[in-house]
């Protein structure tokens, strides 16, 4: 009873804006870690869009810009 009560009162209706929208974000430079370093694990793994909350465009640019860094050195792989 308490289980299915608690399900049913995840699913709140809630507009999530991303956070690059609300900030009008439209380029990240893969040298600007600190903006999407929350958005990586510490693997290197970028969060999923379930957990960041941006939208297929923002997501798209935050995978790019990661990619980039990755390839910099700046941020390590995923896994070893
Ligand atoms: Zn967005």
């Amino acid at each position: 009873m308490s289980e299915q009560k608690t399900l049913i009162k995840r699913r709140v209706k809630r507009r999530r804006v991303c956070h690059f929208c609300a900030d009008k974000i439209n380029l990240l430079d893969y040298k600007d870690v600190e903006k999407f370093q929350r958005y990586i694990a510490d693997r290197g793994k970028i969060a999923p869009r379930r957990n960041t909350g941006f939208c297929a465009k923002h997501q798209r640019i935050l995978a790019e810009a990661v990619r980039r860094a990755r390839y910099m050195a700046i941020i390590p792989h995923t896994t070893d």
